[in-house]
């Protein structure tokens, strides 16, 4: 039994991802002076489950894995959250991603609550037999737990829309008919829905234009940066670009393009299709990638680590406004610097929420076995993405915080008038 199957849930909440997260909520509570009662639900997950996950390898020998799902709260539906394959995935922070998937659905107005899941591996080492025995086993583990109706595991890193679709029929073929709905992210062909590759990217683009529109610019014509030119800056690039913004810069992991006239951004689609890096794309001017985030500009969009604008470069940041694409690139010490510079920074939690959205789309038209086109997608992601962002500003400027804070006190809140109104049981 590993080490983290043997403690209790208390040894896993000390984690820094969850410790920074009950920070923002005991913020967030405070600016809306939230029932304590109410607060102190909040703070700890209702259920964290671990599973022993044996796997037959290649090599015939059995490997137990370590596989977690944690339920955080459920107060406004079902749990969600993606299922996490990567090396340093322990119960703490499982705990930490559940809490922030908690907080996401409710300030995207989503009938969810918020989950997580994942294993300790490296998927990198597996082979595609084992990913999949991997997957299935796991998925038949914690099967007792997940549903349609009870929590919807998505992707997340190192796993993919082929990761569900086993998941999906693992879940299916053990109770006799298909679910597709209870998970998301599945390819087209088995339930999955139109849009869902450029929801993330095309969301944050649709909350781009409104947060232009609040300083009385336009997202046409603007400069824009993108860091990470993989699921979300590509597609947040690519809508940018046909909107007409003009991108300046892109970086992937192998380095910086800039171009002073803007770069042609199907033909880097194009490149990066044959080369898989921009490295060596010859229309443009090679930067790092530190050079790139200060670079000046009307709008950045961090968009493939966390933690890349903190208090050692907040301060020399030229951008005039910060699109957060990625999951926590800027920190949020780094936040109240920009906040006091102008920049105006539109959280991850609504910025990249395009996904989540687009997600509940799917479950929904599984659930209905009717399939909406992409433009109705699109329009529906756009009206839920914007009103968020909206109310997110609203509350900015009644309480007068950032956007960071205000999008925090808008989900707890949410969720208390919730809490309240379903009371405690038994009382
Ligand atoms: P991805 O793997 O498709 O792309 C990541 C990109 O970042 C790649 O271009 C990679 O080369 C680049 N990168 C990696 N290391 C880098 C480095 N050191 N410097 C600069 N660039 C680097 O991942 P993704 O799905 O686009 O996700 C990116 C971020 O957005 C993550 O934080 C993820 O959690 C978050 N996110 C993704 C989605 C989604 O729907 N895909 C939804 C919400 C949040």
């Amino acid at each position: 039994m590993s080490e983290s199957h043997s403690q209790p849930v208390e040894a896993h909440l000390s984690h820094p991802l969850f410790q920074n997260a009950l920070q923002s909520i005991d913020e967030a509570a405070a600016l809306i002076n939230c029932d304590k009662n109410v607060l102190e639900r909040l703070k700890r997950p209702k259920r964290c489950i671990a599973v022993s996950v044996p796997v037959r390898m290649d090599d015939y020998t059995v490997k137990v894995f370590t596989g977690y799902r944690v339920q955080y709260n459920s107060t406004l539906g079902p749990y969600k959250g993606g299922i996490r394959y990567h090396q340093n995935v322990d119960m703490g922070e499982v705990v930490g991603l559940a809490c922030l998937m908690t907080i996401k659905n409710s300030v995207m107005g989503l009938p969810y609550g918020g989950g997580k899941g994942g294993i300790t591996v490296d998927p990198t080492k597996l082979s595609r037999t084992e990913k999949q025995n991997l997957t299935r086993r796991y998925t038949s583990e914690i099967g007792p737990f997940i549903g349609p109706t009870t929590d919807i595991p998505a992707p997340d890193v190192g796993t993919d829309s082929q990761t569900m679709a086993w998941m999906m029929d693992t879940y299916s073929q053990e109770r006799g008919y298909s679910q597709p709905g209870v998970v998301t992210g599945k390819p087209i062909e088995i339930g999955g829905s139109l849009g869902r590759a450029g929801a993330t990217g095309l969301g944050a683009v649709y909350v781009a234009e409104k947060a232009f529109e609040k300083v009385g610019k336009t997202l046409k014509g603007s400069t824009i940066v993108v860091q990470g030119f993989g699921n979300v800056g590509s597609h947040a690039a690519q809508y940018a670009y046909e909107r007409g913004a003009k991108i300046l810069a892109v970086s992937d992991v192998s380095g910086g393009i800039f171009n002073g006239d803007g770069l042609n951004i199907p033909d880097v689609l194009e490149y990066i299709q044959t080369n898989r890096v921009l490295k060596g794309y010859p229309r443009a001017q090679h930067i790092s990638n530190e050079e790139l985030l200060l670079l000046p500009c009307d709008a950045l969009f961090p968009c493939a680590l966390e933690g890349v604008i903190d208090t050692h470069n907040a301060e020399k940041i030229k951008a005039k406004m910060i699109i957060e694409g990625a999951n926590g690139p800027v920190t949020n010490d780094a936040t109240r610097i920009l906040h006091k510079k102008g920049v105006f920074v539109v959280p991850d939690v609504i910025a990249n929420g395009g996904g989540v959205v687009v997600s509940y789309f799917e479950w929904v038209q599984d659930i209905m076995s009717f399939f909406w086109d992409e433009e109705e997608i699109n329009r529906r992601l756009q009206g839920i993405i914007v009103k968020a962002f909206e109310t997110g500003f609203k509350m900015s400027k009644e309480k007068n915080v950032d956007m960071r804070a205000a999008a925090m006190a808008v989900a707890v809140q949410r969720l208390e008038k919730a809490m309240l109104l379903r009371g405690l049981y038994p009382r």
